[in-house]
């Protein structure tokens, strides 16, 4: 007779399965994984809010495991952070995600947009205190004659509170260079504001928090305060502010009247492959 101790490995739970997965599993796997290429990017558009115009889109790496499908980076990017593989895989993310910039720019470039798309791409911590990543960036930049102010490296605000001058001076070349720094995820760091002026930034990206505090009507007052201020700041500062996480149009609507500049989210689009950014931008210059 079954135990129910006996029954409990005879379960067949996809999802318990799924669960199973252990860091270590994963760790281990990540270099062969690199090797083999399984790692892929989906664009997701950055949308001009003023005009509803494609500028540009954010690269978002993913990983099809053989056993276990597409994991999202949240399950595998702290690894890679905490073995170092960060280094290659960011590398490959960003050379990848700016060859595929070039071929936007070669296919829908000059004709249909005025403009060329811009390629926004996550740097972690990591990458930022390895030193080649100015020198990986220019020659990137040179092999796929992309211009520098087309790329946009998105840093976490966290990833740069209390960051001293070795960490800044990277950053501070690449941005003499045009290369555009956006601080990402801003409002949740509590760093101070006044800090900004100190930083190589010139974008910031408004954390979803404060998007999601939009889909209420009438939204939070106090939340409608700080995005104001902080949109308010950032202009004075010479800062664009970038909204994520728009899932309506409401909020939509509503963080185009605060005065931000450029949204991206599942209301125009979810992220999606480098084809899909290709057929919205053609729409949008067309239509
Ligand atoms: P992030 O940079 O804040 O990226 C935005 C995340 O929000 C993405 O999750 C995106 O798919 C998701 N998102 C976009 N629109 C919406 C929306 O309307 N509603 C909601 N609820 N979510 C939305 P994803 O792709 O899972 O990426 C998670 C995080 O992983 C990113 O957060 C980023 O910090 C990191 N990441 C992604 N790709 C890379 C990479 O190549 N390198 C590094 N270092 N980190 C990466
Ligand atoms: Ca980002
Ligand atoms: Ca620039
Ligand atoms: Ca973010």
């Amino acid at each position: 007779a079954k135990s129910a101790g006996g029954n409990r490995f005879e379960l067949a739970d996809p999802e318990a399965d799924a669960r199973a997965i252990t860091r270590h599993g994963l760790t281990t796997a990540l270099p062969a994984a690199l090797d083999r290429g399984e790692f892929f990017i989906e664009y997701q558009p950055l949308v001009h809010l003023g005009d509803g115009s494609v500028r540009g889109a954010e690269a978002l790496v993913r990983w099809l495991h053989p056993q276990h499908g597409v994991l999202g980076p949240d399950r595998f990017i702290p690894l890679a952070e905490h073995t170092g593989l960060i280094v290659p895989l960011g590398r490959w993310v960003l050379e990848e995600s700016v060859r595929q910039a070039r071929e936007w720019g070669e296919r829908y470039g000059d004709g249909t947009a005025d403009r060329p798309l811009r390629i926004n791409v996550n740097l972690s911590p990591c990458q930022l205190s390895h030193p080649g990543l100015v020198q990986d960036t220019v020659e990137i930049l040179e092999r796929t004659g992309v211009q520098p102010d087309s790329l946009c490296l998105e840093v976490t605000e966290s990833a740069l509170i209390g960051a001293d001058n070795d960490l800044l001076k990277p950053l501070r070349r690449l941005a003499e260079m045009g290369v555009d720094i956006a601080l990402d995820d801003f409002g949740t760091g509590y760093s101070n504001l006044a800090n900004l002026r100190r930083l190589p930034v010139s974008i910031l990206k408004l954390d979803r928090s404060f998007t999601q505090s939009m889909q209420r009507f009438p939204a939070d007052p106090v939340d409608l305060k700080i995005v104001e201020g902080i949109v308010s700041l950032a202009h004075s500062l010479d800062l664009a502010v970038t909204v994520e996480g728009v899932e309506t149009g409401a909020q939509a609507e509503q963080l185009r009247i605060l005065g931000c500049d450029t949204a991206q989210g599942w209301y125009y689009a979810r992220p999606g492959p480098p084809e899909r950014l290709h057929e919205l931008a053609l729409v949008d210059a067309t239509g």
